[in-house]
């Protein structure tokens, strides 16, 4: 894994918010801290902690990263939880309740929590905080996913848990829940250094898309996602078939699996299928640690599409916007915290209204690139790394302070 220092990171923002974060880490330093969440690759929230876990370790605090042991009934599971988190209507059965017990019992067993301060991420994870008694940790829920109209027994399920953290994170109000402890809102962010989102020469980006025997001289619209129902990626191509009509553009559908997503192979199957007919459209499963490759396929596009039906905080939206590409995304989720409508981005509601919308961004290229510049800046502002930390080192100071709604650093 290529560690960057924080001073590395000084070039990208404000100086007095860099000041702040080493202020904030000064006041933490010396605090130990575990994460645990269910996959190591694959989605936003282990992109996340890759980046994040050696940047507190250089700030001082001792962070460790752990993940939970699952089986594939277990990710099933979880995976039937996370649709009825996101307000899916999906069976829950008490043989699938005891499955996420026995799963959680069984990680409990090989887990001990010597941190001050522990921090589980999303529902799969979430029993751990059985262990709470024995330990002397603060311990916080972190929830990435929109849980703002979950199926009902799903929720009732997981909140004899989730009631039981000292605190609970979501990406935004929007998102959150009532819950018996306090709950703080931390958005997500990308580090402009990870491989991901690093600068490209051109030729970085010409060798990857030769790669993939794709014509930089036309049109390219790309979605980079997991093959999950809920990013959509069949309503994407019919989205690209309307574009076609007027525009001779190409498609790219890129992404990979990951652990806890036992759905995947068979969504990606369908997607095949719709594609089969089209040598125009690129469906690409890309391995787990495909980051060069991600940045040079956002860097070429020529919109970046998100069709989502329902998303978490959208990273793949971040990365896009501070490549300063134009964006054109479901209103879902996070997603209209970053893509501001006709400013950074364009919000849309249906397979037809994204064509139109695509078509204006082809069409448009200066408006198209005034759009780009705008959602970098508002990336700069609000969805960087350093400001994550910021905001986690003030959580860790606020921890030690339970009911207190002022602290006097
Ligand atoms: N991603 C990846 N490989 C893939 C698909 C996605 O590395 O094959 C990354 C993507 O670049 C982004 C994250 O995984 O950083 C996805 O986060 P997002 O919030 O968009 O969606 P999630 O997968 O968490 O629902």
């Amino acid at each position: 894994m290529a560690k960057n220092t924080i001073a590395e990171y000084a070039k990208f923002i404000r100086p007095q918010n860099f000041d702040e974060l080493m202020l904030l880490a000064g006041k933490v330093a010396g605090r130990s801290l575990r994460m645990v969440n269910s996959t190591a690759v694959g989605g936003g929230v282990a992109e996340m902690l890759t980046r994040v876990v050696p940047l507190y370790n250089e700030l001082g605090i001792k962070a460790k990263w752990d993940v939970i042991k699952g089986n594939n009934p277990f990710f099933g599971v979880t995976k039937t939880f996370h649709n009825a988190l996101h307000g899916l209507e999906s069976e829950v059965t008490d043989a699938m309740l005891k499955i996420y017990e026995e799963a959680t019992a069984a990680n409990l067993a090989e887990l001990s929590f010597d941190e001050d301060v522990v921090i589980i991420h999303d529902p799969q994870p979430a029993g751990l905080i059985a262990a709470r008694e024995k330990t002397k940790a603060k311990w916080v829920w972190r929830c990435h996913i929109d849980t703002s109209h979950p199926q009902p027994a799903v929720w009732d399920f997981l909140k004899k848990y989730i009631g039981r953290y000292d605190a609970a994170v979501f990406s935004t109000p929007w998102f959150a829940r009532e819950l018996p402890e306090p709950k703080y809102f931390i958005y997500p962010a990308i580090d402009p250094l990870a491989e991901k989102n690093r600068e490209l020469a051109e030729g970085e980006i010409d060798a990857v898309l030769r790669r993939y025997q794709l014509d930089r001289s036309r049109p390219l619209l790309v979605q980079i996602s997991r093959f999950d129902r809920l990013k959509d990626p069949l309503g994407v191509i019919e989205t690209y078939r309307l574009v076609k009509k007027h525009a001779d553009c190409q498609l790219v559908l890129a992404g990979g699996g990951a652990v806890d997503d036992p759905e995947g192979v068979e969504v990606l199957n369908q997607v095949r299928e719709a594609a089969k007919d089209d040598p125009d459209i690129h469906v690409l499963l890309l391995p787990p640690a495909a980051d060069l490759e991600i940045n040079a396929l956002q860097r070429a596009a020529t919109v970046v599409i998100q069709k989502s039906l329902r998303e978490g905080f959208g990273l793949t939206v971040t990365e896009a916007l501070w490549k300063a590409k134009p964006v054109v995304a479901s209103a879902v989720g996070g997603i209209p915290l970053q893509v501001i409508h006709n400013f950074t981005g364009l919000l849309v509601h249906s397979v037809e209204g994204a064509a139109y919308q695509i078509r204006y961004l082809i069409n448009n290229p200066e408006a198209a690139r005034k759009m780009g510049e705008y959602g970098r800046e508002h990336v700069r502002e609000k969805f960087l790394i350093t400001r994550k930390l910021r905001n986690y080192m003030v959580l860790l100071i606020a921890l030690d302070h339970p009911g207190r709604d002022v602290i006097q650093l």
